[in-house]
């Protein structure tokens, strides 16, 4: 079913921000994150863009294998690894790198016959407490996933950071001490930083890193915190028409529960875009929507398919396309009125509406 609204990708920002990234991260390569249908924007059309990118990394092994069946060459990335011994099977098959994380995986892998031809990533938990063994674990693991390997298979080691936005949280260096502490004296290839990493702990940066926020154009450092200035574009722009104009008088109300009332003779339009098209609910009376080159401020609430904002004094016309968020207006400023982040917006837009590819 066709929505109104729809998203623009643009594919030169999104090479722009990986030219971007390569910059920051200049002694590193780049695992570019394309999870959860690369964060809405259409994984296959992403990783078939991204020319310069030296891997990817996806949440799940059916993903990568998707990636696989479609013609991705480039070394692929499973961040939750295989969940049984079918996904280690097509993981081995399609030579699809795996993160192992907990004990149970390497029950998996000694039920195969013979040792493993299989790329992982030993994921090390020094603080963040979701996924990863913990510190004391490492050697263990390690002896036993070399038993277990077959000697050709290369291993990396890992770790994931959970306060890298904020520039000062001394989490993040204790973190990082820890990992130190643990992959000293192996030679193999270690990687840490996601995009706040990459942006605010240049030490984390190692031999890869593991971008995806900033690849599609929002950096997650609060601009209170951000030292130099990135260069980042936006990649996903939410777009949708203007369906109604209509003259409202001094308080007339507008909208569900009538939140809105006019505070004088108001010019009323009617955008064709809601909550089902992942425009957040919570939007109700604040931020503002581009129509032709003007800004213009939500009124009442956001409804599941409409909203309604004020045209007084804006030269427009019935047909023509708002911008929600890109561009002029940025996800981040949506996403902070929404009290969520913009991964969410970009994700639930993303995968609601049409998304139409821009070289
Ligand atoms: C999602 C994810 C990333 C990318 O995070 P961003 O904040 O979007 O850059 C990196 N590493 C892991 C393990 C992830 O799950």
């Amino acid at each position: 079913m066709k929505r109104a609204a729809f998203a623009r990708i643009n594919l030169a920002h999104l090479n722009h921000n990986l030219a971007t990234i390569r910059k920051v991260a200049n002694q590193s390569k780049i695992m570019a994150v394309v999870k959860a249908n690369a964060y809405g924007h259409g994984m296959l059309e992403v990783c078939q863009s991204l020319d310069g990118a030296d891997a990817f990394a996806v949440a799940y092994v059916n993903e990568a294998m998707e990636l696989r069946e479609n013609g991705i060459r480039k070394p692929i990335v499973a961040l939750q690894g295989f969940s049984d011994s079918e996904d280690l099977q097509n993981a081995i098959a399609q030579n699809i790198d795996v993160v192992i994380h907990h004990e149970e995986q390497l029950k998996i892998l000694k039920t195969l016959s013979t040792t493993a031809k299989l790329d992982v990533l030993i994921k090390i938990d020094t603080g963040m407490h979701r996924l990863g063994f913990a510190v004391e674990e490492f050697q263990n693991v390690l002896k036993q996933l070399q038993s277990l390997l077959h000697e050709s298979s290369k291993i990396k080691l890992m770790t994931h950071l959970a306060c890298a936005d904020e520039i000062n949280n001394f989490a993040t260096t204790q973190q990082l001490e820890q990992f130190d502490l643990v992959v000293k004296n192996n030679t193999f290839e270690q990687t840490i930083a996601n995009s706040a990493a990459i942006l605010a702990w240049p030490g984390s940066h190692r031999d890869w890193v593991r971008p995806g926020l900033t690849l599609y154009g929002v950096n997650p450092i609060e601009p209170t915190y951000r030292t130099d200035p990135v260069d980042l574009r936006a990649v996903m722009s939410l777009h949708a028409p203007l369906i109604s104009i209509k003259n409202c008088k001094k308080g007339e109300k507008i909208g569900y529960g009538g939140d809105f009332s006019c505070p004088e003779d108001m010019l009323i339009g009617i955008i064709a875009v809601g909550y089902a098209d992942g425009y957040p609910r919570h939007l109700c009376n604040r931020p503002n929507v581009l129509i032709g080159a003007q800004l213009a401020p939500i009124v009442g609430r956001v409804s599941m398919d409409m909203i309604a904002i004020d045209l007084t004094g804006v030269e427009t016309h019935i047909g023509a396309i708002a911008e929600l968020w890109g561009e002029s207006v940025s996800v981040e400023e949506v996403a902070k009125h929404a009290e969520t982040i913009s991964y969410e917006l970009l994700c639930a837009a993303g995968n609601a509406v049409e998304k139409k590819y821009i070289l």
